[in-house]
């Protein structure tokens, strides 16, 4: 049977930044998706890539004396490098430089053209720069700044191709009206709704005064707008018009749509307006879901690389090592609104969540097995009244942790593991193994709760692992079982009992060391 497909994205980083907390905050929710997904059974594919495109890149480059090609070529290895650090398992990683793209991008345009919703007109009005955006007088800030960033805007007048995005402004409400699930969460649903309600006006997609980008087909002076290029990214990856057509042949045909976007919630307006504004022009149907998530705060300020935070994703893996940074921001943070992060909550978060609670259940018990069975699992014994709870918990686990990640909601779902975690570290403290140890006739009840939190823990390993993958291989591992990440079908992997007895279980080094503050 053919297992059902799941295509998901992050944006396509622009490549004058360098991978900071933002772009890694995105990354990382999106490959814990990818990787419970893969655990459920779908087909995954998770694209992340490079948007190297536009005016910025080319003056970046003539900045560092390089041409732009050189100058995108030098930085991309910085993100596949920060990705492989941080353990991310995209199935790709697009760069819009490459022939791929630029084919399928041209196709594209060629499509809306024949279609007729490309048009040649005159654009006159105020440029961002810093964020490629066109604004209009009426949409400037104060002191004529760019309403998005607050920086200076330009004045442009240009020929331009225009993308009769007006056309589509009750195409678009009707969708989302239809498709209530659309954007999420319901704050950038309603902002993208009331602003496609105010009006959508058309949009310059093609530029004269610089090169750096694709040559329009049917007009080759012109380069296409940096934005519009970028969001075409979600198909030419997936082969859309690779083979010379805008077909829907191969990759294309079975991974779109797409069930998820994730975004920030600065670029929503892009991904729920232009972009399906696009596809409806295009005939191509649109991406289930876009999520937008929200800012990381320090301090109350967004924390990006001009504010000139100098915290890098590198500097806290090599402090907390990465299952414990993945582990932060996904619990510590509600994915969807803004969260504060800082340095210290996060050393409160790793001592009390994964030093003390996870990393000491792992540990405590896994001495335990040894010293009071020799570093054997004991045989599955038949469950007394007092290792129901577990039992109950482990058995609703599946159920609670699936509506969560339905939702997106990482800490909740971290939450619902943690609660077999906990009661299995309380259910160690009132079986007290110590004293059962002591006589013949409670040997028994001794090896029935061995097993019990041996099996807890083997479960509990399961429901973690998408978020903090290493450790619970790890766990997996010294409990004598096979890797965590060949499981592809969760439900059945946490039926109770899963743990055979005779298994050699090792205790190993502490997963999670408690961090002292003082040591700094
Ligand atoms: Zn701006």
């Amino acid at each position: 049977m053919e297992r059902p497909s799941f295509y998901l994205t992050t944006p396509i980083y622009y490549v004058n930044s360098v991978p900071h907390l933002g772009t890694a905050y995105t990354t990382v929710a999106a490959d814990a998706l990818a990787r419970y997904r893969r655990m459920t059974g779908y087909d995954v594919h998770f694209l992340t890539g490079l948007d190297e495109h536009g005016q910025k890149v080319a003056q970046a480059a003539e900045q560092n004396g390089m041409t732009p090609q050189d100058w995108v070529d030098t930085i991309a290895p910085k993100f596949l490098e920060a990705w492989k650090l941080l353990d991310i398992t995209n199935d790709d990683f697009i760069r819009t430089t490459e022939p791929r793209h630029e084919a399928g991008a041209q196709q594209f345009l060629q499509v809306l053209k024949d279609r007729g919703d490309l048009y040649q007109g005159h654009y006159e009005g105020w440029y961002c720069l810093p964020d490629e955006t066109f604004y209009t007088e009426d949409q400037l800030g104060e002191n004529s700044t760019c309403p998005q960033c607050g920086r200076d805007v330009q004045f442009v007048k240009e020929d331009n191709w225009f993308f009769r995005l007006s056309a589509y402004q009750d195409r678009l409400l009707a969708y989302y009206e239809e498709h209530p699930d659309f954007i999420q969460p319901d704050t950038r649903r309603n902002e993208v709704i009331s602003f496609v309600s105010g009006g959508l006006k058309d949009l310059s997609v093609s530029r004269t005064t610089f090169t750096w980008g694709i040559p329009l087909p049917f007009a080759p002076e012109h380069v296409m707008y940096v934005w519009f290029d970028a969001l075409i990214n979600y198909i030419t990856a997936v082969g859309f018009g690779a083979d010379g057509t805008p077909t829907f042949s191969g990759p294309l045909a079975h991974y779109w749509p797409a069930q998820y976007h994730f975004v920030g919630k600065d670029i929503i307006r892009f991904h729920c307006t232009i972009w399906p504004a696009m596809l409806m022009a295009a005939g191509i149907p649109l991406p289930e879901k876009v999520f937008a998530h929200g800012f990381l705060l320090t301090k109350g300020e967004k924390m990006s690389k001009s504010t000139g935070n100098a915290v890098t994703p590198a500097s806290l893996v090599e402090r907390f090592g990465v299952d414990a940074y993945r582990y932060y921001f996904m619990r510590d943070v509600q994915f969807g609104t803004d969260g504060s992060v800082s340095v210290e909550s996060m050393v409160q978060r790793y001592n009390a969540d994964l030093a003390n609670d996870w990393g000491n259940l792992v540990s405590r018990l896994f001495n335990m097995t040894e010293k009071y069975c020799g570093g054997v699992v004991p045989a599955v014994p038949v469950p007394a009244d007092e290792d129901q709870d577990i039992l109950r918990i482990a058995a609703g686990l599946p159920d609670a942790y699936e509506l969560r990640m339905q939702s997106l909601d990482y800490a909740g779902a971290l939450e619902a593991a943690w609660e077999l975690i906990k009661r299995t570290n309380r259910y160690i403290e009132d079986s007290a193994p110590w004293n059962l140890a002591k006589a013949d006739e409670t040997r028994g009840r001794l090896e029935a709760v061995i097993y019990t939190a041996l099996e807890s823990v083997r479960i509990a390993a399961l429901f973690v692992a998408p978020v903090m993958p290493n450790t619970s291989r790890e766990v997996w591992r010294r409990l004598g079982l096979g890797d965590i990440h060949d499981v592809t079908d969760l439900a059945a992997a946490a039926v109770w009992g899963g743990l055979p007895a005779g298994s050699k279980v090792e205790k190993g080094e502490a997963l999670f060391p408690r961090i002292y503050e003082d040591a700094e």
